[in-house]
């Protein structure tokens, strides 16, 4: 019996509130490779974009100058995801939520991730702090686009009345704001929950990296789930360390078999 697996299912078992975090590491058993995978792994990227740094491409100021180069680099991505399926962790917090939703308990899962795999998963009270890359909006004015066509050489142009905007991917690039809707309601879940959990995230991308330190300050518990240890760890009243497909799924078994309060 795994002592800190059951010390957390009761944490959560006693929760009325709970809010979740992941992070790239939560899609990784999917296939998506995480920033840093990608950092080692340079020869699983195409090559017309290896020898950029992606903060020069993911930015308004990079799309302005490459912005064929940026579309097709995102293009690429998005069929990336859309090739890969939702894995045992997606399955897990899904299952989770349907535990605890509707009220009075509430279940709010905040996630860093573009793939949209969470939703694919099911879950469904999901804050995306990055946004997607999977729809798209006009550089220009923000208005959003419908179906777009794959594998274009160029961004299409928005068709809303005489816009004729470049359209781009509905994600938070380098140097954007996050949309302050949603970073509200991040910081109301981890202001509000009795236990906090981040999952396969390095936990050093701000604002989603103050979140569970929000949480903590204002009397939640704190459940890291890592391959490894992060700047996290320090703080965590638990760390679960492996993937979050083998550890989620036997802490939802876990959570099930607890008695809950009504
Ligand atoms: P990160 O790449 O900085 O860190 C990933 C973390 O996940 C690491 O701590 C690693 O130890 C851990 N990890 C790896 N595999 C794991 C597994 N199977 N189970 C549990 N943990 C595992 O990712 P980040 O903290 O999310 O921050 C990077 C930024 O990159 C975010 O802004 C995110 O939007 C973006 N990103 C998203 C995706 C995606 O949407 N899938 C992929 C790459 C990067």
């Amino acid at each position: 019996m795994n002592v800190t697996l059951e010390l957390v299912a009761d944490y959560i078992a006693n929760s009325r509130k709970i809010a979740v975090l992941t992070g790239a590491g939560t899609s990784a058993e999917s296939g998506v490779p995480t920033f840093r995978a990608q950092g080692q792994n340079k020869s699983a990227q195409a090559p017309l974009w290896e020898k950029y740094d992606p903060s020069e491409l993911a930015s308004p100021s990079g799309f302005k100058r490459h912005p064929d180069l940026v579309w097709q680099w995102y293009d690429w991505r998005r069929n990336l995801v859309e090739s890969v399926s939702p894995n045992a962790g997606h399955h897990a917090l899904a299952a989770l939520e349907k535990l605890y939703h509707p009220q009075p308990r509430t279940f709010t899962l905040i996630t860093q991730n573009v793939d949209r795999l969470h939703h694919r998963a099911k879950s469904q009270n999901i804050l995306e702090m990055h946004g997607n890359i999977v729809s798209f909006r006009c550089f220009d004015h923000g208005h959003q686009a419908g179906e777009v066509e794959r594998s274009l050489p160029s961004p299409p142009l928005c068709n809303d009345g005489q816009c004729h905007s470049k359209l781009r991917p509905n994600v938070v690039w380098f140097g954007e704001s996050l949309d302050s809707a949603v970073l509200d309601a991040a910081m109301a879940a981890a202001r509000q929950c009795d236990v906090f959990i981040a999952i396969g995230t390095s936990a050093l991308v701000q604002p989603a990296a103050s979140l569970p330190y929000i949480a903590r300050e204002h009397g939640a518990k704190l459940v890291e789930i890592n391959l490894e240890r992060t700047a996290l760890s320090e703080n965590v009243d638990a760390f679960l360390q492996g993937r979050s497909g083998d550890v989620l799924p036997s802490l939802v078994d876990l959570v099930k078999a607890h008695p809950r309060p009504v």
